[in-house]
C-alpha cells in the first residue's frame, strides 16, 4: 500500500486568470480565491467553484484562515520549494461542510469514516498524505512517505470560498470553539502540541524557555506549558510585549534587545538551566538556547526565521547530553488535541483580523514581527 496514489482534489485545477477577476461580481458556479502569481504578489481572482464532492470527499465553505510564517516564506519566494504558480495560498483554515460525497467503496484503502454531515464545522489537515504508508497507518501523518505536498505552499491551499477535501483529512470543531480560534488549530496549535508533548515530552513542573513568546506559536507554547504547571521563561523584543507575555502567565519575560537572555536564564535557574528550550528563531538564538539547557535538556525547533545555518559545539552537545528535535507539522491527533484544549478554554491569542482582500497586509505585519499572537483572515 505504500505506493498508493495521493488523494485527488477533485476539479480544482483550473488556473485562475486576471481577466476573470476583472469581471467583478462572482457569477453562478464561480468563487473567489487568493492566488500567488509571483514573489510578493497575491491577487484576488475568480475561478470555477468545485464540482460536487466525489466519493470519500466533503465540500467545505471556508470561514477563517490563520497566517503562519510558512505563508511569509511562500509569499517571499523560496528557490528550493517545488511548486508551480499561480498557487492558491492559505495553509490553515476553518469552515463549514456544505456538501458530502457518496460513501466510499468500503474495500478502498484510506478513504476514512464518512461520519461528517452538511452543517458540520470543521478544520482540515493541509498535508496531502497518502493515508496508506506505515507512518500514516500509525498516525504519524507528518512523516508520511508519499506526501503530495503542503496545501497553500506546494499545492493549492485554503484561501478560496469552497474546496473539496478527502474526509479522512477533515476534523470536526468541538462546540463552543469559534471559526476564528479553530483556524489556528491545524498548523499553529498542532505544531506546538507536537513539539512540546510528542517530541520534547514536556512534563508538569519542568522549566521551559520559549523563544519569541509574542509570536503565534510562542503565545500558544506559553499557554500550553502554563496549563500543565510548568515554569515559563520567555523572550520578547519590546517592553510592551513584556507586559502582554506576563499577562498570558509567563513567569519571567526577557526583553532580548536590552538583556542577554542566556545570562538571565542562568541567573533565574540558579545556574542549573532549563529542561526544555522551544526554538523557532534560528541562528540568532539557537546556540544561546542550547546554553540555557540543563544537562540532558531537550531543545525542540520548528523554524528558523533568522537564517538557515548555524554551527554547534559538538563537545558541548555530547558532554551535556542534549537532545535536539527537529519538528515540522503535526498529526491529525495533534489537531484533535489542540481543538480539545481550545474547547476547555485554552484559546489562541489573536493579534489582528483582516478581510480577504487584505491578506498581504496580514503577511507584511507578520513579516515585521510586530505581532503578538495570531493573524486571522476572515471570509
Ligand atoms: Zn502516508
Amino acid at each position: 500500500m505504500s505506493d498508493a496514489a495521493p488523494p485527488a482534489l477533485g476539479g480544482e485545477r483550473e488556473a485562475p486568470t486576471r481577466s476573470q477577476a476583472a469581471r467583478g461580481k462572482a457569477e453562478e458556479g464561480r468563487m473567489r480565491a487568493l492566488s500567488l502569481v509571483g514573489d510578493r504578489k497575491i491577487e484576488l481572482v475568480e475561478m470555477a467553484a468545485p464540482p460536487a464532492p466525489a466519493a470519500g470527499e466533503v465540500q467545505i465553505a471556508i470561514k477563517a484562515i490563520g497566517l503562519n510564517h510558512i505563508d511569509v516564506w511562500g509569499w517571499r519566494g523560496m528557490a528550493f520549494a517545488k511548486r508551480k504558480l499561480p498557487l492558491i495560498v492559505g495553509v490553515e483554515a476553518a469552515g463549514e461542510i456544505v456538501a458530502v460525497g457518496p460513501s466510499p467503496d468500503p474495500s478502498a484503502p484510506a478513504t476514512g469514516g464518512m461520519t461528517l454531515k452538511v452543517g458540520d464545522r470543521v478544520v482540515a489537515y493541509g498535508g496531502l498524505t497518502c493515508g496508506a504508508c506505515k507512518a500514516c497507518r500509525e498516525g504519524r501523518d507528518n512523516l508520511c512517505e508519499n506526501v503530495a505536498g503542503i496545501m497553500g505552499f506546494h499545492v493549492d491551499g485554503f484561501a478560496r470560498d469552497r474546496l473539496n477535501m478527502p474526509a479522512r483529512l477533515v476534523v470536526p470543531i468541538p462546540p463552543g470553539v469559534s471559526f476564528r480560534d479553530a483556524a489556528c488549530a491545524p498548523v499553529a496549535f498542532a505544531t506546538v502540541q507536537h513539539m512540546l508533548f510528542d517530541n520534547a515530552k514536556l512534563e508538569p513542573g519542568e522549566t521551559i524557555l520559549v523563544q519569541a513568546g509574542g509570536s503565534g506559536i510562542g503565545t500558544a507554547a506559553i499557554k500550553m506549558a502554563k496549563a500543565i504547571g510548568c515554569t515559563v521563561i520567555t523572550t520578547v523584543g519590546d517592553d510592551e510585549k513584556v507586559a502582554k507575555a506576563k499577562a498570558l502567565g509567563a513567569d519571567h519575560v526577557i526583553n532580548y534587545r536590552t538583556d542577554r537572555f542566556e545570562g538571565v536564564v542562568r541567573k533565574l535557574t540558579v545556574k542549573k538551566g532549563v529542561d526544555v528550550a522551544f526554538e523557532h528563531v534560528g541562528p540568532d538564538t539557537f546556540n544561546g538556547s542550547l546554553l540555557c539547557l540543563k544537562r540532558g535538556g531537550r531543545l525542540v525547533t520548528c523554524g528558523s526565521t533568522s537564517g538557515q545555518s548555524t554551527t554547534i559545539n559538538l563537545f558541548q552537545l555530547y558532554l551535556q547530553q542534549y537532545r535536539i528535535f527537529g519538528s515540522f507539522g503535526a498529526s491529525i491527533r495533534n489537531i484533535n488535541e489542540s481543538l480539545a484544549k481550545m474547547a476547555s478554554g485554552l484559546t489562541p491569542v489573536i493579534d489582528t483580523e483582516f478581510a480577504l482582500a487584505d491578506f498581504e497586509q496580514g503577511l507584511a505585519r507578520l513579516e515585521t514581527r510586530q505581532v503578538f499572537g495570531k493573524i486571522i483572515v476572515n471570509f
